[in-house]
């Protein structure tokens, strides 16, 4: 992590969406605005944050956050000193994101805050990881089912540790879980993989995920 760009609050909130984002400027704010006002929702008093993951943007994303930080600042940065990829900006994030639960997202609206409520009760039933699992990948081209579908195959046919088919990095984590991830020694991650190694109480929910905006 290249810098903490953004002040940390006193109080720790109760729900962090953790967003990497690489060259998204456009997408920042309607992502704030859209996912901000079902966090408003979900937890009116208990609090939230939305913590970004600039993965070394080369357009004007950081001032983007920046923007929404100064109108909310329960919008949080930090920011990779280059490029290092999905999986690595997710570390970080789970780093430095402080809510009781942590939920990766993409800034592209492709996985549908709508479904953040269900999460929320199911982890508050006592649920501690609740994954996002697609009704369908009819969104993807045909390429891309493909390979996903021969990839997770393949994976859960040699590894112990099946990863669910059709879940992403969407999902609800407890604390606990977030703190057992980050413990972990490996450096060069497959955070899905990591996911599924870490066991615990888990449940999934369904979703439709929408095209790319
Ligand atoms: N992303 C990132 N670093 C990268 C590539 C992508 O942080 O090197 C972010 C991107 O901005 C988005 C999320 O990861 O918020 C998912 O990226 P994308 O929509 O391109 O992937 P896909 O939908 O194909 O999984
Ligand atoms: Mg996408």
């Amino acid at each position: 992590v290249a810098d903490v760009i953004l002040d940390q609050p006193d109080v720790a909130p109760l729900l962090s969406v953790v967003v990497p984002v690489k060259n998204e400027e456009q997408g920042i704010l309607p992502f704030v605005a859209r996912v901000g006002a079902i966090l408003d929702e979900i937890a009116p008093t208990e609090g939230w944050e939305i913590l970004f993951v600039d993965d070394g943007s080369a357009d004007a994303t950081l001032a983007a956050i920046v923007a929404a930080h100064q109108r909310d600042p329960r919008v949080r940065a930090i920011s990779l000193s280059r490029n290092f990829g999905k999986e690595a900006a997710l570390s970080a994030g789970l780093d430095h994101a402080r809510g009781s639960a942590v939920i990766p997202m993409d800034v592209d609206m492709q996985d549908p805050p709508e479904v953040l409520p269900e999460m929320v009760a199911k982890w508050r039933d006592g649920v501690e990881m609740v994954f996002g699992v697609r009704r369908c990948r009819d969104s993807d081209p045909l390429p891309k089912r493909l390979t996903a579908s021969l990839y997770y195959r393949a994976h859960n046919w040699v590894s112990q540790d099946k990863i669910p088919e059709n879940a992403g990095d969407f999902r609800l984590m407890d604390r606990k879980v977030v703190d057992v991830i980050r413990a972990l020694p490996e450096r060069n991650r497959f955070m899905k993989g990591l996911f599924a190694w870490a066991g615990f109480r888990q449940a999934a929910v369904e979703y439709d995920r929408a095209e790319r905006e």
